[in-house]
């Protein structure tokens, strides 16, 4: 292996420990800490985890954190009314309903419960208004998993100002902020997608490649110039032995761990990358835990803008 790992663990911990002391003067000049409500509608499996590392972070820096749960038979109603409890809360400076919402609800469930946040309060960044914001280079809140992916790269000191980039995904919560945060530094973006012609070669033409498609090692050796700096936000909890044997040989730890538990977190960054990448970000322990930094960070940044502008 040649690459620098990206540690975002580390990272994270000192974004938590700069947030801290931030947190404790709010506390003393509000009489109250900054709070954030979190929606979790169903038992995705999944999702509780992810809520679950929330509420821990939050509480670790001296926030308040509430979970709101809704079983899977909600309607989208139900939701929407706790969504307007939370949104006149005196108490909650920030919500989020967590992603994905039940099948049932429907395809367009998730955007009708994101268009209602009150913008002020949407520490994922999601509603128009802000998607507007950042898109016009005056971001409010900003998703946390892009802008983790931004300090991520700063804090490592991976220049991005002229470097090419090349984003793998488009989607309104990775893919096309990413684009947008890489660009409003200076980075010369294109994001690719599924209908990408030789998708393998305009990758490894990037300076910069980030990998947000949701396919275990998609993003082999061939898409990486050498030296390149490679972001792996991919996250998919894989339980096929043959496809784990193809990522990890045998005798790899991790291929051990497969073998004992049954599931493993992959990323889209195939392990063979890290022989031709200048710095790869892990999975687990690269963007994920920045992504919750990001939202204390937001959830912060929304409690002083609500109360102190
Ligand atoms: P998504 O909405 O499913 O979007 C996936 C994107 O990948 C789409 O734009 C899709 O292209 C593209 N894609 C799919 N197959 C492709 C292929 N064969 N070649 C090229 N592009 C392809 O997923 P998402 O919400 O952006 O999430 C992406 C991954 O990041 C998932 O694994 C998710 O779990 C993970 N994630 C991680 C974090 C974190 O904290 N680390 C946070 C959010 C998401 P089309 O648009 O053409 O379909």
């Amino acid at each position: 292996m040649t690459a620098t790992l990206l540690d975002g663990n580390a990272l994270a911990a000192q974004i938590r420990a700069e947030i801290q002391p931030r947190v404790a003067s709010f506390t003393a000049r509000h009489g109250r800490p900054p709070g954030l409500g979190i929606v979790l509608v169903g038992d995705n499996p999944a999702s509780e985890i992810y809520v679950r590392n929330k509420l821990r972070a939050a509480s670790v820096v001296g926030m308040r954190a509430d979970l709101e749960r809704l079983p899977e038979s909600a309607v989208i109603e139900d939701v929407l009314r706790v969504v307007a409890g939370l949104n006149a809360s005196a108490v909650h400076d920030g919500l989020l309903v967590q992603d994905p919402l039940p099948d049932a609800m429907g395809p367009g469930a998730a955007r009708q419960v994101f268009d209602v946040i009150d913008p002020a309060k949407d520490v994922d960044g999601f509603h128009p208004v802000n998607v507007g914001k950042l898109v016009q280079r005056r971001p409010t809140l900003v998703p946390g998993t892009p802008l983790g992916v931004i300090e991520l790269l700063e804090r490592s000191g991976i220049p991005i100002a002229g470097a090419r980039a090349v984003v793998i995904g488009r989607s309104d919560i990775v893919g096309k902020p990413m684009a947008m945060l890489l660009m409003h530094r200076d980075a010369t973006v294109t994001i690719a997608h599924s209908k990408t012609r030789d998708l393998a070669g305009l990758a490894a033409t990037a300076d910069i490649l980030i990998a947000a498609i949701g396919r275990p090692g998609f993003v082999t050796r061939g898409f990486v110039k050498p030296g390149a700096t490679v972001v792996d936000v991919g996250i998919t909890s894989v339980t096929d032995a043959a496809l784990v044997s193809r990522l990890f040989p045998a005798g790899h730890p991790r291929r051990d761990a497969f073998e004992r538990r049954g599931s493993l977190v992959v990323g889209d960054v195939h392990p063979e990358v890290a022989d031709v990448a200048g710095a790869l970000t892990p999975v687990p322990g690269g963007v994920g835990p920045l992504t919750v930094a990001m939202l204390l960070s937001n959830t912060l940044h929304a409690a002083e803008m609500r109360t102190e502008r």
